[in-house]
Order: structure tokens, then sequence, then C-alpha cells
């Protein structure tokens, strides 16, 4: 989300006049969009602008966007004293302006009548292109700042999502990643249907791919889990962040889905289509998460198998429900806990994306892979796995039959059948 707005915020600079530079040290003002979710992303941000506070004696500025600046507003100008703008997430259309004025110490935060920048983004030369479609989020989980931050759920008009899509397309762009906290709950301030758009887009000529992320399992419906086994275009891979597998911890999380929910619909979509890639966010240490509770939600971790699993030491933040609840679970714990999950996952994963070998599968080709020699390329599979594998002729927003040879925690690896096909005839030749 962030990495989509900093694109906007840069085209939005640019069209008043702006252009960016490649160091700080080049700029007359440097700016840091932040995230909040964590209290580690938070603190990254402040200690970066801490460190670049000499620039201001040569007349720079320093700012602070996103959402740290939306939590805490004026705030942050007299708790940290080298920063001199503040602009939330939400009030970009503003800063040009907070900008020109070269006034220090002014902030602008809160709700936005224009949520969406509405600028086409720069031909960054990607085949693939985020696009939000909705923001904001009322749900409220217990320990989250993002209702906080980004306000009530606004989604962006289909006819918006299409024309930015369209754009993106006439750069070159072939695959659509759509963004939203929640993207089952598009369309509930407008009475449209997720899986309405999600059908238009992937009846666009140029795109070749199609994902969305997040999913969350209070409000997964059947129209949604069946786009998968109906829609070509899209990437087998639901991402569905479970956060405990212990019901008492849900239920202070305030997640309204219990385990027995959340097994139903993975079965579900495993039965629809058996390869799909299933990931997950897991929450450690969550306050009065006991060792069994623990327990419960490594169970549901082997139990599922999943692809891949983000997994986080609990943060309280400010404002939040469970900011109130006594954070009893020591770092220590919280820390052991999540490099449990970690090992585990580590066999599961490696376990997962060993199923593939000695398959074939259509790969959307990314870019050339920079690490290896000349002639590896860098793609994802069907069911949305990394693949670095062998091709000559291969092109960037192309799809490329691929077979996979081995693979690891984070790669598939294999080659393309074309180069299978030439290096047979080079030696029928030599023969
Ligand atoms: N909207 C998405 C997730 C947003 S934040 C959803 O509902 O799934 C991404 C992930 O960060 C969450 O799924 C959660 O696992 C983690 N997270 C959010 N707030 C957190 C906190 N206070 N401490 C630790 N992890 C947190
Ligand atoms: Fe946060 Fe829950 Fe909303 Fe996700 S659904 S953004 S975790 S409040």
């Amino acid at each position: 989300m962030n990495f989509y707005d900093t694109e906007k915020i840069l085209a939005l600079l640019e069209k008043h006049g702006y252009s960016p530079v490649k160091s700080p040290e080049e700029a007359d003002f440097v700016a840091v969009n932040t995230c909040s979710v964590r209290q580690h992303a938070e603190d990254r941000a402040v200690a970066f602008l801490s460190s670049h506070q000499y620039l201001r004696k040569q007349g720079k500025f320093l700012c602070m966007l996103g959402c740290t600046a939306n939590l805490y507003g004026e705030k942050l100008l007299q708790k940290y004293p080298f920063i001199d703008i503040v602009c939330g997430a939400g009030n970009y259309e503003r800063l040009p302006e907070l900008l020109r004025n070269r006034k220090r110490k002014v902030w602008v935060t809160g709700d936005s009548t224009h949520p969406f920048i509405d600028i086409p983004v720069a031909n960054s030369g990607n085949v693939s292109a985020f696009v939000t479609v909705t923001k904001g989020c009322e749900n409220f989980c217990s320990y989250c700042v993002v209702p906080f931050t980004r306000g009530k759920l606004k989604s962006k008009s289909p006819e918006t999502i299409y024309e930015e899509i369209k754009k993106l397309v006439e750069q070159g762009v072939k695959e659509i990643v759509l963004l939203g906290q929640n993207v089952n709950e598009y369309g509930n301030d407008t009475g449209i249907r997720f899986t309405e758009i999600l059908e238009k887009i992937a009846s666009f000529e140029g795109i070749l791919r199609l994902w969305f992320l997040t999913s969350h399992p209070k409000d997964m419906p059947d129209e949604l889990m069946a786009s998968f086994k109906n829609m070509p275009k899209l990437y087998k891979h639901l991402h569905l962040p479970l956060q405990s597998g212990s019901d008492r911890m849900l239920k202070l999380m305030n997640r309204k889905y219990t385990v027995e929910r959340y097994l139903e619909i993975i079965e579900k979509v495993r039965t629809a289509v058996p390869d799909i890639s299933i990931t997950s966010d897991i929450i450690t240490g969550f306050p009065s998460e006991s060792e069994d509770d623990f327990w419960k939600t490594v169970s549901v971790i082997k139990e599922v198998k999943f692809d891949d699993l983000f997994v986080f030491k609990y943060s309280e933040r400010p404002g939040t429900s469970a900011s109130m609840m006594n954070d009893d679970v020591p770092l220590t714990e919280k820390e052991r806990r999540h490099k449990t999950i970690l090992d585990i996952q580590e066999a599961i994963s490696i376990e997962r994306n060993r199923r593939f070998t000695g398959k074939t599968d259509s790969v959307f080709v990314l870019k050339k892979s920079r690490k290896k020699r000349e002639g590896f390329f860098i793609g994802r599979s069907s069911s949305n796995k990394s693949v670095l594998f062998e091709s000559f002729g291969s092109h960037p927003g192309t799809l490329e039959k691929v077979v996979f040879t081995s693979a690891d925690r984070h790669y598939l690896y294999g080659y393309s059948c074309e180069e299978d096909k030439k290096q047979r005839l080079l030696l029928q030749e030599q023969e």
C-alpha cells in the first residue's frame, strides 16, 4: 500500500514541477512515507529522518508522510524538532501547497474528501503494478492501528480503477495486483461486487495476470473462492490471514471467525483448486497468549501446511483496544514463539515448493535475473511462486512454459521448454 502511495505522491509532485533526486544531499525536501502498523516501522522512519537532520542547516526540509503522520499529527513536530512538515495519508493533495509555502513546523492530517490521488504514475518500465481499490478499514481488529490512521472504508469507483489500469496497460503493464486492507469488503459502501471488478479486469486484453490482497476470513464469499477456478488469469494464490489458531485469541483480537470456519474455507478452496497456494499472517505474543494458545496456532499451521507465513511479534499500538489490555507476554517469549513458527514453516514451505518439481507451468516473466549470469529470468508461476529459470529468449511481460527441476524455501528453479527444444535441436545437429 505504501509503495503504491509513494508512486502516486511522486507523480503528484512531478505534476507540480518537482523532480526526484538520487540522494537526500541533492534534495530540497526529504520525505519519508511511513507505515505505523508496528512500532518497529515507526522507529525506522524516525531514525532515518533523525540521521538526516544535519541537512536542515543547509536549508532543506524534512517531511514525514503517511500513517505515522496521521496517528500523531502535530505532536510529531513537538516530539521531534528535526521534522518540518507532517502530512497524513489521505491529505496528499495538500502536499504541493505545503512544499511551495516553504514554512517549517506545519502539519495536515485527518479525513479527506480526496482519499485517492487521481494522477497516473510515471512509467516505471515494470510489467507489474499495484492498484489500490479501497482505502481505510472499519473492522477494528483489536491490535490494529489501520482504522485509526486510514479512516473509514472507501471504495474506488470501477471507472477510476479501469481508467487507471488502461493507462498502466499503455505503459506496458501486464500484471495487476489489486490492493485493499480487506478486498472482500470492496463495494460495501457503493453496492458493487469485488468479483465484478475482477471479471472486468480479466477481460482486458493487455492483462495476462491478476491478483488481489488481502482477504479477511470473516467475509469470504463463495463466488470469490470460485474465481480461482473460473478465472485463468488470476493467480491461484489466496492470502488469508489467520493471526491465531486459538479461538480465545481470535475473540480477543475481534477477528469475528473461528478456527473451524477458517479451516472450512481452506478445505473449500483446496477442493475447488487443489494446486492453490495459501499464505497467511500470524501474530505471536498477543496479550494473554498462553503456551496452550500458542501450540493451538502451531497445530493449525501443521494441519493447513501454508505455502508461506508472515509472522509478527505483537506490537502495542496507541489507541487500539488491545493497548488497554496487559501486554503480559515478555518480548523474549514473543521472540521464541516467533522463531519456533518460522522454523516449522521453513520445512513446510520447502515441502510445498517441491511439490512442483518435475511439473511444467505457464510462468509470467517479470525481469532478467541480476544475480545470475546472462540467460536467467525471474518470474511467477501460476500459483504465484517466485521462479528462477534459464532461457535465452524470454521477454518480461510474457508467459513462458517452464519445467521445474528443483525448489528451495524461496524459489522454484527450472528452464524454459523453448530452451529445452533449442538445446535438443542443437544436439541433433551436432550428431
Ligand atoms: N488488512 C490486513 C492486514 C493489515 S496489517 C488484514 O486484515 O489481514 C498486516 C499484518 O500485520 C496483519 O495481518 C497482522 O498479522 C500484522 N499486524 C497488524 N497489527 C499488528 C500489531 N499491532 N502487532 C503485530 N502485528 C500486527
Ligand atoms: Fe487492521 Fe483488521 Fe482492518 Fe486488517 S481487517 S486493516 S487487521 S483492522
